[in-house]
């Protein structure tokens, strides 16, 4: 009874793919005993081990009250301000070069990351740029 739990083995867990319990094969143990990321044997997506007994009494206990209580984030995302910004500046966007000089608030076409805007000059070689999904900081400056 006391089989050991490893990566590889098959356990029954609940597939949030299939909505069933179905039999999954351990990808990644929390612990000795904590089971972390399991296979659908069935549908092979990847996610998080569900123990079947507590998914299935979850699911008969289903009302109206207890419907997805997704509590929105607040918070801005980067892109917002991105987008705000971008909107905002009256700049002409420059594409983006290591010997090229930019400036606070300077518009710059990154060709990987895209458009951004230049947030703040942390070296003298180096600038901050928000692009539409992170900051980034760059090389400027240089001869
Ligand atoms: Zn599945």
């Amino acid at each position: 009874m006391a089989s050991q739990l490893t990566a590889g083995k098959e356990v029954l867990s609940y597939c949030t793919k299939c909505k069933l319990a179905l039999n999954h094969v351990i990808v990644a143990m929390k612990d000795e005993k904590t089971i972390h990321k399991v296979k659908c044997k069935t549908c092979s997506s990847t996610h998080a081990y569900k123990d079947p007994s507590l998914a299935t009494t979850k699911k008969k206990r289903t009302t109206t009250a207890g419907r997805k209580k997704k509590t929105q984030t607040v918070a801005v995302s980067i892109a917002d301000l991105w987008m705000k910004k971008m909107a905002e500046t009256s700049q002409k966007s420059q594409p983006y070069k290591i010997s090229g000089k930019f400036e606070v608030g300077d518009v710059l076409d990154h060709v990987k990351f895209g458009p951004g805007i230049v947030e703040s000059i942390v070296d003298n070689d180096k600038i901050e740029v928000m692009f539409r999904h992170e900051i980034k900081t760059l090389i400027h400056n240089k001869a």
